[in-house]
């Protein structure tokens, strides 16, 4: 492959935006991927998503045609129809009556025209995103502490810092390479500190050299007793303060009104003193102190005062923008940053310029060359999908996510599209929760595909390249909105022809009436070469010819308020509410080994082996007083709705509270999506939902039977619990468990086999050991296969793919009991090199006692790194 190109590009899953490199052969064959070496956020590092992206790019379960109404139309048909529709919705209900609903993995340029069409052309400002989930209460913050959406550190100060705080982030499975860039520093310095404060004892926190197990949603009292601690142990920069920063009277007084003392934090927060004591006494006493933070502190109703309660400790510090030190927000998707940029939210314009701002609006309708600029904010996130369920928006165009399974109160948002007279949906993916009350679908590129730029968290801007030839006919998200913009009679203003020029327009626009007043300036990349343009941190300056990055804003005392000085915000707590007496409080969050709904991770047998089912996580009381064991399926239910997730029982959970993923879909389980039991309660501010603070209770479901199904088909399952998830050679393994005894196997699974009627069927049942079993083959191939058993243990599914390529398979070797006995290794740890929790525990009681030993003997850890805390609690525990 040496005669093959590197094209390079960007990763499409975390902020962290890690350069990748690829070879692809001219039939459009992925032949090799790898971390590009010189892309500056992980010099080559990639986590196991990142590894497995070649496993994701199979195209069976895309999007490859228009549809209207179900059925398959050309392109000049489906934007026809969706342009006149949006003509017809605005002329009889007003600009209002629209909303687009866009994704932090649409690229830059994407969003940028979608931004374009909606507030310049259509005339309306509801446009949002997921991005509302992850980042709002960060943006809130940073608009108020710095009068600007900045993030005023960069990664750097990673390598820098003698203390990193993690703040309600699982840093290790949600970013692992920027978590390993903080392993591999400590290794490098052993005098640095790490502080992780999580209600949970994640794979970060086990890092830690003091970890506080906080109450869920208490944070804000933490930091607005740290800034009390600092303010009477005079930990003040005065010189910074005095220079730079407004300080509201308020905010200092309210920090010792409502945290006093230690013990008040202590109290509140369910710390011990101590622990607070120690927290407080080194962050006071180490200069370069960088804090991350992310959605444990973002998706709150208190979210963005806890932002602002943070960012206020480092003000009062001087600790910002310095090397070393910071606040450091970590962004959840791969582009939520450049979304904000080009001002994809409702009370933005584009270039970080204000909707009510009448200046802004004056440069923007010019530079647009519109005269219908929308004039009033539009509506967030979930307000905007209140306003599809009574009626008011009647037109919504969802881009590249699935807020079916990813918006709290899913139930409610479920009802609202099924009762909105216009669903277009554009996505890469043909079947999702979404997707399935579309009464448009548009096909989208997906990674690989499509070529764009985006941001990551450290401000960095990166292009993501094109390496494979476009299946179907899908095409890009900004080629698709341009049309429509063209169709609905606006053809001079959205006349692109390739992605560079959109970007050119909108580097450009960042440069008109700015001339410092605001942070987002990339004027000088107007004029780069687009294809070839290299990673770059914005604000960007022209220097001796070339544009120049900045690596840290804010650490010369610059903000972007009128006065140019930041603010010392006063916050206070806010309320939340437990619906239930007695109830359990839920934490949602991310697997390491999946991302978003999975409709992309979903597809590669190396990440499903991580956390195969969707679980949840319980303290060892809690399941005690509901009557709960470790594996046994539990109904988890409130006023909203109801999951059932498999239990695991682990101190790693605080009493009182619980855990469970956010990936799963109605697509992969029957009943795990997780958002259908989280109210639709909102951080008053920034409008982000309180994601993380839902209230259930337990039910133990009683298991009559479990079971697998292999099949080379999805296909639909009632009357059973089930998940499926991916394996080699194409099987699909759905996991089973009877909810309700069946009484007739043969009949009773009938419907989940869906056969062509040429099959040849073969079965095999035990009644006395509760055992039924079903294999069905179409010349000589064999096409699934089912087990159930009552009581006995299953065989390892993985051990009979092998009969799905062997055509001289014997149907007794495949059913016999003997399959049984096959031991099963458990869920895998190191995706890399497959090695399970089993072959792992193994190692260690036979005298395998670090990492580096493990990863010797089994290789386990040796690949990406990403499951080395996993690994390293299991030597702890
Ligand atoms: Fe992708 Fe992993 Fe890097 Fe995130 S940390 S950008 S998921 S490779």
């Amino acid at each position: 492959m040496a005669d093959r190109p590197w094209v390079r590009t960007t990763c499409p899953y975390c902020g962290t935006g890690c350069g990748i490199r690829v070879q692809a052969d001219k039939q459009g064959r992925l032949l090799a991927l790898e971390g590009d070496p010189d892309h500056p956020a992980n010099s080559g590092r990639l986590c196991s998503k990142g590894m497995a992206l070649p496993e994701t790019l199979a195209v069976d379960q895309r999007l490859l045609n228009p549809e209207v109404a179900g059925k398959v139309v050309s392109w000049e048909r489906a934007l026809d129809h969706v342009a006149q529709a949006l003509i017809r919705t605005v002329g009889q209900y007003g600009p209002d009556s629209v909303g687009f609903y866009l994704s932090g993995q649409l690229l830059t340029e994407d969003y940028y025209v979608a931004n374009k069409l909606m507030k310049g052309f259509i005339g309306g400002a509801n446009v949002d995103g997921n991005s509302r989930l992850c980042m709002s209460s960060a943006v809130v913050g940073h608009q108020r502490g710095f009068g600007a959406d900045l993030v005023p550190g960069c990664y750097e100060d990673l390598d820098l810092a003698q203390l990193v705080v993690v703040a309600g982030s699982n840093t290790a499975w949600c970013h692992p390479v920027l978590f390993r860039r903080v392993t591999e520093a400590r290794k490098r310095h052993p005098g640095r500190t790490l502080v992780v404060i999580d209600p949970r004892k994640t794979a970060t926190a086990m890092e830690a050299d003091l970890y506080l197990p906080i109450k869920g949603g208490s944070d804000i009292w933490l930091w607005l007793g740290l800034l009390h601690h600092l303010f009477i142990t005079l930990r003040e920069d005065k010189n910074f303060l005095r220079q730079h920063v407004l300080i509201d009277e308020n905010s200092l007084e309210l920090a010792s009104s409502y945290a006093q003392n230690t013990t008040a934090v202590a109290r509140l927060t369910g710390l011990t003193v101590r622990d607070v004591e120690r927290f407080y006494g080194l962050f006071a006493a180490t200069e370069q102190t960088v804090t991350l933070f992310s959605q444990g502190i973002k998706q709150s109703v208190s979210g963005s005062d806890t932002v602002s309660a943070i960012l206020n400790c480092h003000l009062y510090t001087g600790r910002i923008g310095k090397p070393g030190m910071g606040p450091l927000s970590l962004t959840g998707q791969p582009n939520a940053m450049g979304g904000r940029e080009v001002g994809a939210m409702p009370n933005l314009l584009a270039a970080h310029m204000m909707l009510d701002d009448p200046g802004h609006r004056k440069i923007v309708s010019r530079f647009w060359n519109s005269n219908r600029l929308a004039t009033k904010p539009g509506l967030k996130a979930v307000e905007l999908f209140q306003a599809v369920g009574d009626g008011r928006v009647k037109a919504l165009w969802i881009m590249g996510t699935n807020p079916l399974v990813s918006l709290p109160d899913s139930q409610s948002v479920r009802r609202a599209l099924a009762r909105c007279p216009l669903v277009i949906v554009s996505d890469v993916v043909r079947h999702t929760d979404t997707t399935a009350l579309a009464h448009v679908l548009l096909p989208a590129r997906p990674w690989g595909e499509k070529s764009g730029s985006v941001t990551n968290s450290e401000r960095c801007i990166s292009r993501q390249r094109a390496f494979l030839p476009p299946v179907g006919q899908a095409k890009p998200d900004w080629w698709i909105l341009a049309q429509v913009g063209q169709r609905m009679g606006f053809g001079a203003e959205f006349n692109y022809k390739r992605v560079g020029e959109i970007f050119r327009e909108h580097a450009t626009l960042s440069g008109i009436g700015n001339g410092g007043s605001r942070a987002f300036d990339i004027a000088a990349l107007a004029g780069v070469d687009y294809d070839g343009m290299q990673p770059i941190q914005w604000p960007v300056r022209q220097e001796q010819g070339l544009p120049r990055g900045r690596a840290r804003l804010g650490g010369d005392g610059r903000f972007f308020t009128p006065d140019r000085k930041a603010r010392l915000v006063a916050v206070q707590p806010g309320k939340t509410t437990n619906i239930l007496p007695d109830a359990l409080r839920l934490n949602s969050g991310r697997l390491r080994d999946q991302w978003h709904t999975m409709t992309r991770t979903g597809l590669s047998p190396a990440l499903s082996r991580h956390e195969p089912e969707p679980i949840l996580e319980l303290h060892p009381d809690d399941a005690r007083c509901n009557g709960v064991e470790e594996g046994m399926l539990v109904r988890v239910v409130n006023t909203l709705g109801e999951a059932i997730l498999r239990a695991r029982v682990t101190t790693t959970q605080r009493q009182g509270e619980l855990f469970a993923p956010m990936h799963w879909s109605r697509q992969f389980s029957g009943q795990a999506a997780i958002n259908a039991l989280v109210p639709a309660s909102t951080d008053p501010a920034s409008g982000q939902p309180a994601s993380k603070g839902g209230y259930v209770m337990l039910l133990p479901v009683t298991q009559h039977w479990h079971g697998f199904l292999l099949t080379r088909q999805r296909v639909e399952l009632t009357g059973s619990w089930w998940c499926r998830h991916a394996m080699e050679q194409g099987i699909w393994q759905y996991r089973l468990a009877g909810t309700f005894p069946l009484s007739n196997w043969k009949e009773e699974t009938a419907a989940w086999i869906r056969g062509s009627g040429k099959e040849e069927w073969i079965d095999y049942s035990d009644v006395a050991q509760g055992r039924y079993r079903r294999a069905w083959r179409q010349e000589g191939r064999l096409m699934g296969c089912l087990f159930i058993e009552q009581q006995a243990p299953l065989p390892a599914a993985a051990q009979l793919l092998s009969f799905f390529t062997d055509q001289e398979w014997a149907a007794a070797s495949l059913l016999s009991g003997r399959m049984a006995k096959i031991a099963a290794g458990g869920r895998t740890i190191c995706a890399c090199h497959g090695v399970s929790e089993g072959a792992l525990r193994t190692a260690i009681r036979s005298g395998d006692t670090s990492v580096e030993s493990l990863g010797k003997r089994l290789l386990a850890g040796t690949g990406c790194g990403s499951c080395i805390p996993e690994i390293q609690g299991m030597l702890i525990a």
